[in-house]
């Protein structure tokens, strides 16, 4: 896919309730689980987007996905009067071309949680992008401040942690450094309100709140399966049925993507220092075998694709 191809697609296919916004043109790196998701929100709520990613396949399947949850969306919302949802798509461009983002207003970053990536990643964006533009990394534990310290533009890199599925949930966790200027927070509020979301703003640790506290969650039910105290299904039972929760640790960790959470663990483990954070064996097994969760088709779970 072409850049400039792109960039051009979407200045062409802009909606109508974009002009108003202050943020318009959107980069989202990466196209795996959270930036098909942040995109999806994104074209939906009137933005144009662009997907950079280096794997053409993952830009191939993204798009797929996209229009698959369209449709979908668009018949659960039969009620409302909404747009034809081939409009929405046309708003996103796909490219592996990391050009396209000279001129975004605004960049979401959703590439693989490791820091090798990562740390590569933030200093071309700082080369690409416009001085202005604010770099909003939805990381799962990376410290931002860690992200920030690679480009010229410290005070702009912020967290935003997404949920998954990100069109589904309201609110979303954001990381603030003590580097962060005013304006940058401004700016994120007023992100976030143009994806009709809301913020919860906590201070930068590795894992911040969420994953600090979830991961540990996450490695000790596996851990319990992998003792054989109970199966993954009871052992979802008992948070569910008996905790009230929505969803127990082993469904959440198949949406996560145990790929995503083994690497989550061990910028934990790496950040702390702390034992408590290794990776169950299980987890680790599971991973090498291809079974990642709802991404493959299998996990502690099955799904149909
Ligand atoms: P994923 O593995 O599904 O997708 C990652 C994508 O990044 C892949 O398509 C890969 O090709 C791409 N990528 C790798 N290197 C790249 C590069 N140099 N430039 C551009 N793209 C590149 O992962 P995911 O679940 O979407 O997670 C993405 C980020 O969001 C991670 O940091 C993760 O920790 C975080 N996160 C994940 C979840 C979740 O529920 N999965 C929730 C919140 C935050």
């Amino acid at each position: 896919m072409h850049a400039a191809r792109a960039v051009a697609d979407t200045r062409a296919s802009s909606g109508s309730g974009v002009d108003r916004m202050k943020y318009q043109k959107i980069g989202v790196v990466g196209a795996g689980v959270m930036g098909i998701g942040v995109a999806e929100n994104l074209a939906t709520t009137g933005h144009q987007v662009i997907v950079v990613d280096v794997a053409e396949e993952a830009l191939k399947a993204a798009r797929i996905q996209i229009d698959r949850s369209l449709r979908c969306a668009v018949l659960w919302n039969s009620g409302a009067p909404r747009e034809d949802h081939s409009a929405i798509l046309d708003r996103i461009a796909f490219t592996t071309e990391y050009e396209a983002l000279s001129a975004v207003d605004f960049l979401v970053e959703n590439s693989t949680e490791r820091w090798s990536i990562k740390k590569e990643i933030y200093p071309r964006l700082d080369r690409i992008c416009p001085p202005a533009c604010v770099f909003a990394a939805n990381t799962s534990a990376i410290a931002i401040s860690r992200l920030a310290d690679t480009t010229t533009r410290p005070d702009k890199v912020v967290g935003m942690h997404f949920m998954n599925p990100v069109p589904k949930k309201k609110f979303v966790e954001v990381i603030r450094t003590r580097l962060n200027s005013e304006a940058t927070l401004l700016a994120v509020k007023e992100f976030l309100g143009q994806m009709k979301k809301e913020a919860i703003l906590v201070n930068d640790m590795p894992g911040f709140v969420s994953n600090r506290v979830l991961m540990l969650m996450i490695n000790e039910a596996i851990g319990v399966v992998q003792d054989e105290v109970a199966s993954a299904h009871d052992v979802d039972r008992v948070f569910v049925q008996c905790a009230g929760h929505k969803m127990g640790p082993l469904a959440t960790a198949d949406l996560i993507g145990l790929d995503t959470i083994l690497l989550t663990l061990d910028v934990l483990h790496e950040s702390y220092g702390n034992s408590k954070y290794v990776p169950c064996d299980l987890l680790r097994q599971m991973v090498g075998a291809g079974r990642l969760g709802r991404k493959s088709g299998r996990g502690f779970f099955e799904y149909s694709k």
